[in-house]
């Protein structure tokens, strides 16, 4: 577990291809990335931040694949946020209403106004979520050691994923909170468009 202020970073303990779960508790509580957890992980991992099963408001996906949102069944009074068109695929999936967000929309959640910007790539709805000057939420978009979102499954782009790289590579952060595995930064990004040149 890592945090920043109200910002809480779990990884997944088994099985290890689960997608990281973030937690933001300010006036909202917020889970991102639900990936394929049980309620006694939430239990677990909503304890530690002071909060229980019922406070949860607010539920995000980085993206529409099932290791990111399939824990949502767990979630069923919650509203729920993705990227167009990935929101429909969830929606499909879990058969909750998903809402869609559009570019550069702002969510507050509190004190802290996250930018939801459109990074897609990995698939055609991947986001992130920005808050500027501190860290960046970018799902598969980017992993810390360079790598980047397989680009060859349904709704994947090469040509994408390298603008959305670049895209955020224009911005101000510390902390690079990925999808999966551990924790980077403006480095990862600057690595990842190296290794995106060699493909
Ligand atoms: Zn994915």
């Amino acid at each position: 577990m890592w945090r920043s202020e109200e910002v809480w970073f779990f990884q997944p303990r088994e099985p290890v291809f689960d997608s990281n779960t973030i937690i933001i508790d300010d006036e909202e509580l917020v889970i991102i990335d639900p990936g394929t957890e049980s309620r006694e992980y939430f239990n677990e991992i909503l304890g530690e931040t002071g909060n229980s099963f019922n406070d949860v408001d607010i539920v995000f996906y980085t993206h529409g694949h099932y290791d990111h949102f399939e824990g949502t069944s767990l979630f069923s009074e919650t509203d729920k946020f993705a990227f167009a068109p990935d929101g429909k695929r969830i929606g499909n999936k879990i058969g909750f209403k998903v809402n869609e967000i559009e570019e550069e929309r702002t969510m507050s959640f509190g004190d802290l106004s996250f930018r939801v910007l459109h990074t897609p790539g990995h698939s055609k709805g991947s986001c992130s979520l920005y808050l500027p000057g501190k860290l960046i939420i970018c799902g598969d978009l980017v992993f810390a050691n360079g790598s980047f979102g397989r680009v060859d499954l349904e709704g994947g782009s090469k040509e994408e994923i390298k603008k959305s790289l670049e895209k955020i590579d224009q911005l101000d952060f510390g902390h690079l909170l990925p999808g999966h595995r551990d924790i980077g930064g403006k480095k990862s990004v600057k690595k990842s468009l190296e290794n995106l040149k060699e493909l």
